[in-house]
């Protein structure tokens, strides 16, 4: 099976690269020229685990291929996946599908008279998207028939950042959303070599598998809000929240995933996506009063970060020297979207903090961002926090996790640690003489 896969992002790129391990013919295509040049050079132009080798391997062997012609492969082509970015649109909630439709109108222009081709949505598109791009082909391909000559299908991408190899090689489940049996075959053949591992294809049509993916994204949104706002009431009423994640994780009506409390969720997808789903509510009349209360809470939450620093050193940060541990929006990723970092930086930085930041993996370029301008960047835990008042953990890379509480007393100039990854043993934290703040304790100070 020849596979096109447009778009060599988190989504495409692993897409790809599993895909043609599982050896199907792939091909890659990527427009922006830098990106490009990296990927045809072997680099990956990301952190994400695993994903050199599997490029590297399927490269040698001959089946996954990288280019920027589009026009180039979709004769051959038997799937075309559309996997561009659907950011948030500037001048509103919607998803911005311009890089989708561009794609969509170039697939159209060279699209095969003789052979029968499916076009498939990866990225997170809303509801009606399928249909529009199957419109706009036809308006464009007058002499091509919709469901016979072409075909357009909905196949919405479940993969994690982080865990994105794994993911795509293990998910709970496939959703295929189209129109005729032709390409549901051919995609469920596509997919055969995770079937027989038990993996459950849910075939249905194209508008449920488009909002299936909001509504997932929606839930997980919620959770996450939901066990921060318990971990802020376990904090006023002295419950403890690592036994009550424990507890309440270990129902199986509830389930443990999704389920820790942090800085608020952020990231290349839930933000926008909730953002995103709210609107298709309110377009078409139903207002998600869920989805909007947890984007007003989840916004407020991931502001409030600086009250909690000023509050926990007990001073102004005028003046306080602050070391920020993780920028990446989770660890094993050098994504920086909607990242917490964003913005609790530019805040700190605003009430006269000076910060100096470690991350493992946030690409250099990040010091160019905006939300940035100030902020020195080290290159260890350890030079981070040396000399600082205020040490801030924002992302919970495991190499965090083995700095000794001593070690940390003795480096800072001051004694707070605010940890909004719960990821220090709290009375190891306290003997070593720190002010130690995680989510979800009681705080008396
Ligand atoms: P990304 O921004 O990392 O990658 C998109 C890529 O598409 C970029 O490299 C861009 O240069 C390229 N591109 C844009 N226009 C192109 C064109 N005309 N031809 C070829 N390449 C083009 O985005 P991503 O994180 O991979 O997300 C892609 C989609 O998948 C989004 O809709 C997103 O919501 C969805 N999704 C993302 C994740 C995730 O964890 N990142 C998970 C599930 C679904």
């Amino acid at each position: 099976m020849q596979i096109t896969m447009v778009g060599a992002g988190y989504v495409g790129l692993v897409s790809a690269a599993c895909l043609s391990d599982f050896g199907m013919n792939v091909v890659c295509v990527e427009t922006d020229r830098n990106r490009l040049d990296r990927l045809l050079d072997e680099e990956i132009p990301f952190h994400e685990p695993e994903l050199e080798t599997l490029v590297r391997s399927n490269r040698a062997d001959g089946r996954l291929r990288f280019t920027d012609k589009l026009e180039n492969e979709i004769e051959d082509s038997d799937i075309l996946f559309i996997a561009v970015g659907t950011p948030m649109s500037r001048l509103g909630r919607d998803a911005d599908l311009s890089q989708v439709m561009a794609v969509a109108d170039e697939i159209a222009r060279s699209l095969p008279t003789d052979r029968v081709v499916v076009v498939a949505t990866k990225s997170t598109v809303p509801v009606g998207t399928a249909r529009e791009i199957e419109s706009r082909i036809a308006a464009l391909r007058p002499d091509l028939k919709s469901g016979e000559s072409f075909h357009v299908a909905s196949n919405p991408e479940f993969l994690r950042e982080g865990s994105a190899i794994d993911d795509f090689r293990h998910p709970d489940r496939v959703v295929i959303g189209v129109t005729s049996d032709f390409a549901s075959d051919l995609l469920t053949r596509l997919y055969r070599p995770i079937s027989p591992r038990g993996v459950p294809i849910v075939v249905t049509d194209r508008e449920t598998a488009e909002l299936t993916k909001y509504a997932t994204n929606g839930f997980l949104a919620l959770k996450i809000t939901y066990i921060n706002e318990i971990a802020s009431l376990c904090e006023k009423v002295g419950a403890n929240i690592k036994d009550l994640e424990t507890a309440l994780g270990m129902d199986g009506r509830i389930g443990s995933k999704f389920l820790h409390p942090g800085p608020g969720y952020g990231g290349s997808c839930l933000p926008k996506d909730t953002e995103a789903l709210g609107q298709i509510g309110s377009r078409y009349g139903q207002t998600l009063q869920l989805i909007e209360t947890a984007i007003r809470v989840n916004t407020e939450r991931v502001k409030s970060i600086a009250d909690r620093v000023a509050e926990t050193a007990g001073r102004p940060l005028q003046g306080a020297q602050v070391a920020i541990l993780g920028l990446t929006f989770k660890p094993e990723t050098s994504d920086l979207r909607e990242a917490a970092s964003l913005t609790v930086v530019p805040e700190l930085i605003r009430r006269g903090a000076r910060i100096r930041a470690y991350d493992p993996k946030a690409p250099d370029e990040a010091g160019a961002r905006v939300e940035f301008a100030g902020m020195e960047r080290a290159n260890s835990a350890l030079a981070a926090i040396e000399n600082a008042d205020v040490l801030l953990v924002l992302t919970e890379w495991n190499e965090f996790r083995g700095l000794s509480p001593v070690q940390i007393r003795e480096l800072l100039a001051g004694n707070v640690v605010v940890d909004m990854r719960n990821i220090f043993d709290a009375d190891a934290m306290k003997q070593a003489g720190l002010i130690y703040r995680r989510i979800g304790d009681l705080w008396i100070r």
